[in-house]
């Protein structure tokens, strides 16, 4: 059981839910999904999830310290991961009965899988519209990215948190980073943009790295985008005090560039997308956000701030775990097993009401019913980013 963290007690599980350990927060609002509730992959807070992330394994050949411990976990047996057929059977489900309009492919690490190529050759025959896009290290994707445009494959991320061998080795405890370039510009030479790359700051490791990691990417002409570090790591050595704010990246890039807000609406996104100019004599003074920019726009930066200015009140996404679990939340403390139930026979009709029902009980925010990482009755989840699929 996860433990909550010093000083607060777990919130008390309503009766009579099936599948559920407890039900956080929503106080007041029927935790079982009414009759009437309305189509798709609603919850209780009027929200609907139409952003679909697949972990396809758990395993990975990195240990970035922010998510894995540096022995590694102990892998899901091949058994109990989800095969190809299931794979194909549950985007089905979530496509063509529960209005899913995008899917993610994540991990662990997705190169990882021998088949991943298979895999999304047979989403793509499908649903030939459906936007895929996979997140990955990169490690190897040098090798695979054309075979995965092929494969039909629509966009890739790929995380990348720092351009110095030696910074990179401490991040990811493995000395890649070569790996990882080839694989980045492999991925824009397949045609897999536009590429986007997901960097989380660690304080003193690689922080004033940010202004540097960005002019690379405008350079290249990749999107960079900076995601707060969250309490997901299996070490579960977070703290509020050592991670970077979305506020402190702003001021870390203000030293270089002009963030202006995008003019594009966000639609859902969890980055905060920002146009970024060169900062000279006549811009703004440092540390600002203007929306008064000078000069041409060299590209956008994303923003992430999951813990600080938290995008849950209007969140579209549903998790499957590698091993079929339906996530609501990343910080849910309740699975709900999909697997189980396809590998014991249900129809599809069937699965999609235990989806259904799973995606109601989404918590409010951050697996509470309010805002919250560093709340002293938040519970870090036992699972780690790689095991949710992040
Ligand atoms: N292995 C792939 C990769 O690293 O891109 C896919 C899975 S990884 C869990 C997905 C994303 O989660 C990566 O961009 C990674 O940086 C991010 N991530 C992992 N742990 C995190 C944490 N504790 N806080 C914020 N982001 C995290
Ligand atoms: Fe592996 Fe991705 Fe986690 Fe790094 S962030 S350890 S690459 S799953």
């Amino acid at each position: 059981m996860p433990q909550p963290r010093e000083g607060s007690s777990p919130p008390a599980a309503p009766q009579g839910v099936s599948g559920a350990q407890g039900i956080p927060g929503g106080q007041g609002i029927p935790a079982a999904r009414p009759a009437d509730a309305p189509a798709g992959l609603t919850d209780r807070y009027g929200r609907r999830a139409t952003d679909m992330r697949l972990s396809l394994t758990d395993k990975c050949n990195l240990r970035c310290t922010y998510c894995m411990p540096a022995e590694g976990l102990e892998w899901l047996a091949k058994q109990a991961v989800m095969s190809a057929d299931e794979i194909v059977r549950i985007v089905r489900v979530g496509v063509d009965l529960l209005g899913v309009r995008e899917l993610r492919l994540t991990g662990g690490e997705p190169l990882v899988r021998a088949d991943l190529v298979d895999i999304i050759a047979a989403l793509r025959r499908e649903h030939p519209d459906l936007p895929i896009s996979m997140t990955t290290n990169g490690v190897g994707l040098d090798r695979k990215a054309a075979a995965l445009k092929a494969a039909g494959l629509t966009r890739i991320n790929v995380s990348l948190d720092s351009l110095h061998e030696e910074t990179f080795a401490k991040l990811t405890r493995r000395p890649f980073l070569d790996r990882v370039l080839a694989g980045v510009d492999a991925a824009w030479a397949a045609g897999l943009g536009p590429v986007k790359l997901n960097a989380v700051l660690m304080r003193g490791i690689n922080d004033t790295e940010s202004p540097a990691l960005l002019a690379w990417a405008l350079e290249k002409g990749y999107e960079l985008r900076f995601i707060e570090q969250m309490p997901l790591d299996a070490d579960h050595g977070w703290t509020r005090r050592n991670m970077i704010t979305a506020a402190e990246i702003r001021e870390l890039l203000s030293a270089d560039y002009v963030l202006s807000p995008d003019p594009r609406a966000r639609d859902g996104a969890p980055a905060e997308r920002f146009e970024v100019r060169l900062r000279s004599a006549g811009s703004a003074a440092a540390g600002s956000v203007t929306a008064e920019p000078v000069g041409p726009v060299m590209g956008t930066v994303g923003i992430i701030a999951s813990v600080t200015e938290p995008f849950c009140s209007d969140c579209r996404r549903t998790r499957i775990t590698a091993e079929g679990k339906i996530m609501s939340c990343l910080f849910s403390r309740e699975e709900f097993d999909l697997l189980g139930l396809l590998r014991a026979g249900a129809t599809d009709q069937e699965l999609a009401e235990r989806w259904q029902d799973a995606m109601w009980l989404k918590p409010k925010a951050h697996g509470m019913d309010h805002v919250g990482l560093d709340a002293p009755d938040f519970v870090q989840p036992d699972r780690s980013m790689s095991a949710i699929g992040g």
